[in-house]
């Protein structure tokens, strides 16, 4: 099955996707954690995409799908996949179709007025990539679930985060519409625990 997840930043995209991953023994194909890894080992395609997301931009359409079909390539994408972060705009999810065929985009769905709140409070685990807030975890500096070091995205200020969420809406919401039209949206409320918003998309993935 090939699944592409889509919400806003700070949505909950990136813990549903490790659920599903593990569950579903999909691979978890994050743009977002593709271009970390690139920026903390500065390749080219880092230092390249350094200078937009500190912005809060989105890195350019080329680069970013010519790093999705490579990885897409290999083997264990044979069975399917789960891409969090990608598409982002319309002309991302057509050099997608080129690709492969999307069965379900799974849109976790959050009122904007909480996410700010939702990044700004985020900790980040060095580790295992796990995300949690403040609200949970308090001023802790461990991961609650590996004991790795819990840090702070660079692009998780205030400033970025408001830019993030305003991309969201210019260039991301779109491809809410366009995959309705093609038969293939399900929505899924966010706005809940963790565990509630997987059972949600349990529940939709054998619906299907
Ligand atoms: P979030 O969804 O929490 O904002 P991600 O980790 O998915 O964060 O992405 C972080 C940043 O990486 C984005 O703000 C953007 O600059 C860049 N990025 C990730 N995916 C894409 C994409 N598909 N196209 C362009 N830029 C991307
Ligand atoms: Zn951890």
């Amino acid at each position: 099955m090939n699944i592409v997840l889509l919400g806003a930043p700070g949505s909950g995209k990136g813990t549903q996707a490790s659920l599903i991953s593990e569950k579903y023994s999909l691979p978890h194909i994050s743009t977002g954690d593709m271009f970390r890894e690139n920026i903390r080992e500065k390749t080219p395609l880092g230092v390249l995409a350094k200078t937009y997301i500190d912005k809060g931009q989105l890195c350019p359409d080329d680069v970013t799908e010519k790093m999705v079909a490579e990885r897409l390539s290999r083997a264990d994408c044979k069975n399917g996949f789960l891409l969090d972060g990608f598409p982002r705009t319309i002309a991302q999810a057509q050099a997608l179709e080129e690709i492969a065929a999307v069965d379900v985009v799974l849109d976790i769905d959050v009122p904007l007025g909480k996410l700010l709140k939702r990044l700004t409070g985020r900790r980040c685990c060095e580790k295992c990539g796990e995300s949690f807030h403040v609200d949970s975890i308090g001023n802790a500096t461990q991961c609650p679930k590996c004991g790795g070091k819990l840090y702070v995205r660079a692009d998780d200020n205030e400033e970025t985060v408001q830019s993030r969420l305003d991309v969201y809406v210019k260039q991301t919401e779109s491809l809410v519409e366009y995959y309705k039209n093609k038969g293939v949206l399900r929505r899924v409320d966010g706005d809940k625990a963790v565990e509630e918003v997987f059972a949600e998309v349990e529940k939709v993935l054998k619906n299907l």
